[in-house]
């Protein structure tokens, strides 16, 4: 029988994966009931592109929803600039979710590779601005669905 699958970031499955080298368990029943089912499909972009954990935090160079264009996007640190990382990230998530057939994918908010709603603006001040992180952009323009943690009844919704 076809089970659907869901492409979840692997820190709100407990993966220490974060820049700060944490994790961001994310507990809620759905969680549990899919894991049981064999649904999920855990990955970290940053990790998958090739950064160490921990790294320095990286935001989206200004991140507006009205400015930002997957092909045109910059992710930076303070220091350096890290796009590249972050592309062959989001590559390796949509040719996952391909290979497996995965049309679903629940996505850690505010990310700059997971954001689907909200990222930081680039400014490094806390400050969060609609938009979306390169992964999440990536796998929508390949019609893939991505919701947040915040959305977790939305994507059960779609499920079959
Ligand atoms: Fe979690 Fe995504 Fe950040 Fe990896 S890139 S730590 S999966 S939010």
């Amino acid at each position: 029988m076809f089970m659907e699958k869901i492409l979840i970031s692997a820190c709100l499955l407990g993966a220490p994966v974060r820049y700060d080298g944490a994790s961001k368990p994310f507990d809620h029943p759905l969680i549990q009931k899919w894991k049981n089912q064999g649904r999920l499909v855990p990955f970290c972009p940053e990790v998958a592109g090739g950064l160490p954990t921990p790294r320095p935090p990286a935001e989206i160079f200004r991140a507006t929803a009205e400015d930002f264009s997957l092909s045109r996007a910059k992710v930076l640190t303070r220091k350096t600039e890290v796009t590249q990382a972050f592309v062959r990230g989001a590559r390796a998530a949509l040719d996952l979710a391909l290979a497996r057939e995965i049309q679903l994918a629940l996505l850690k908010e505010k990310s700059p590779s997971c954001g689907s709603s909200f990222v930081y603006d680039g400014s490094f001040s806390g400050r969060r601005v609609p938009g979306m992180g390169i992964t999440t952009a990536l796998l929508r323009e390949y019609k893939i669905h991505v919701f947040s943690e915040n959305q977790i009844e939305d994507l059960c919704f779609l499920l079959k």
